[in-house]
């Protein structure tokens, strides 16, 4: 057996007394995690793998907790738009997403979020043109290749124009046929144990794309079948409108009439909520994805997360998609959370460099239901770490290892193991060619801008491509 041993480093194990080392160690056997403490690693005569920790942190690795993979191939666009004008400008682009288009932006995303220290990632995708292939198995065949944990929610849209929502007919499916490869999903990739690298989720769109009807059979369905669920929520103050317009209710209320709060439930953005429907995310443990970048490019507002952490509910991170977060990278969101929510009228004290990292850790592992495997460094979880540089000219000398990694510049990780296997060393990812998933990003881009206004391929032409 070999076992694989980190020694050097600083360790923030996020575990339940949140103990810390200055200069520690971690070791790790059978891709779990064997032992994390304080000084050199005791001595072993097994064959080892050793990785030097020094002038590091370590972390649990980060949880993505919601995503929408396909953006990859249309960001920025829609540069200065409300999230109504800015869907609504990018459906018609969005319907002309295929398989080769899915697998250039999986490929993409997945990697800026193992660059930027993410071991679990979930990912959102409710957009099934007719006749583009299998893109749930697409996105996951890419993260196997990059070699994330994957959480991919089979979403979907039924509620299209012509019945009063907001997408255009033709990029939604009908509602049986969508509740029928939910049950396929699950079937074919679903994976219950305990380190599954692949988990199936639920996700119906959003209130104004999705029909009564299709919210409550995927509860239904979905409990059935031991699956999470997830869906946007809250997002916007003209969803807010849209559901009174159209339910007679606020957002909330309208998700708990269908059964959809509870502990098997997390829902994206929640920025809108007041109160007594805080109270109610706590009592129910409901999980909110939190996504301070893309709440902010689209002007959507700041989410409660520090009422909503003291109430209890569970308050994880999201890039969300790269169409409204170019970035899409998810170590910076750790410094965007902690800024938003100082910003948002709460003062210097309303979330701390520490709770920022644990939003980004343990919240997102209980998101996704899974805070029993990943989320801190503990003996008998997965062997999912994350080693960030702090001796750079960017972190050098700040006098605390988490502020440096939270408030310091961009966070890239140096390593990144994911279920122990080495994803990540020496600050390049080593499953996957960075350079080859760069150069199909472009092309795909350009292919999906080209099919959209039903002009010849630039490539294929000859006419743009370099
Ligand atoms: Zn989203």
């Amino acid at each position: 057996m070999t076992r694989l041993v980190i020694e050097g480093c600083a360790i923030a194990t996020v575990d339940g007394e949140r103990t810390e080392h200055a200069d520690g160690h971690i070791v790790v056997r059978h891709g779990y995690l064997d032992e994390i403490g304080a000084g050199p690693a005791p001595v072993s005569d097994e064959e080892e793998v050793r990785i030097d920790g020094r002038g590091m942190l370590a972390t649990p690795g980060l949880v993505n907790c919601h995503h929408h993979l396909y953006q990859w191939a249309t960001r920025g666009l829609a540069q200065d738009n409300t999230l109504f004008e800015w869907l609504q400008e990018l459906y018609p682009v969005w319907a002309y997403v295929d398989a080769a288009i899915e697998q250039a932006a999986a490929r993409a995303g997945l990697v800026a979020l193992a660059r930027s220290g993410c071991t679990t990632a979930s990912d959102h995708h409710y957009l099934f043109p007719r006749d583009a292939g299998d893109l749930l198995a697409v996105e996951i065949e890419a993260a196997r290749e990059v070699g994330l944990r994957f959480h991919p929610c089979r979403g979907s849209m039924d509620l299209g124009r012509s019945a009063g929502g907001l997408p255009p007919d033709e990029v939604t499916e009908d509602r049986d046929a969508i509740l029928a490869a939910c049950e396929a999903a699950i079937d074919e990739f679903h994976d219950p144990s305990p380190d599954a690298m692949v988990r199936i989720a639920l996700a119906p769109c959003s209130p104004f794309s999705v029909t009564q009807d299709l919210m409550r059979e995927s509860a239904e369905l979905a409990r059935a079948r031991g699956v999470r669920l997830h869906t946007h929520m809250a997002e916007t103050e003209d969803e807010e409108r849209f559901c009174i317009e159209l339910f007679g209710c606020r957002p909330v209320e309208y998700l708990e009439r269908l059964g959809w709060l509870g502990d098997d439930v997390w829902l994206a953005h929640c920025v809108h909520l007041d109160e007594q429907e805080v109270r109610r995310f706590g009592e129910t443990g409901t999980g909110v994805a939190h996504c301070p970048s893309s709440n902010a490019r689209l002007g959507a507002g700041i989410a409660p997360v520090p009422a909503l952490v003291r109430a209890g509910a569970p308050v994880g991170l999201g890039v969300d998609g790269a169409a409204s977060n170019e970035a899409g990278e998810l170590g910076g969101e750790l410094r965007q959370a902690l800024l938003v929510a100082r910003l948002a009228g709460h003062g210097p004290r309303a979330l701390t460099a520490r709770e920022a990292l644990e939003l980004g850790t343990i919240h997102g592992a209980r998101c996704l239901g899974r805070e029993a495997e990943i989320g801190s460094l503990e003996h008998g979880k997965l062997a999912d770490v994350a080693l960030w540089r702090l001796d750079g000219l960017d972190r050098a000398g700040i006098a605390d290892p988490v502020a440096a990694l939270v408030l310091g510049a961009r966070p890239l990780v140096d390593t990144l193991l994911v279920g122990g296997r080495v994803v990540v060393s020496g600050g390049e990812l080593r499953t996957f060619d960075e350079g080859v998933a760069a150069r199909d990003l472009l092309a795909q881009s350009r292919r999906l801008a080209s099919r959209a206004r039903k002009v010849p391929d630039p490539f294929l032409a000859g006419g743009g491509g370099s």
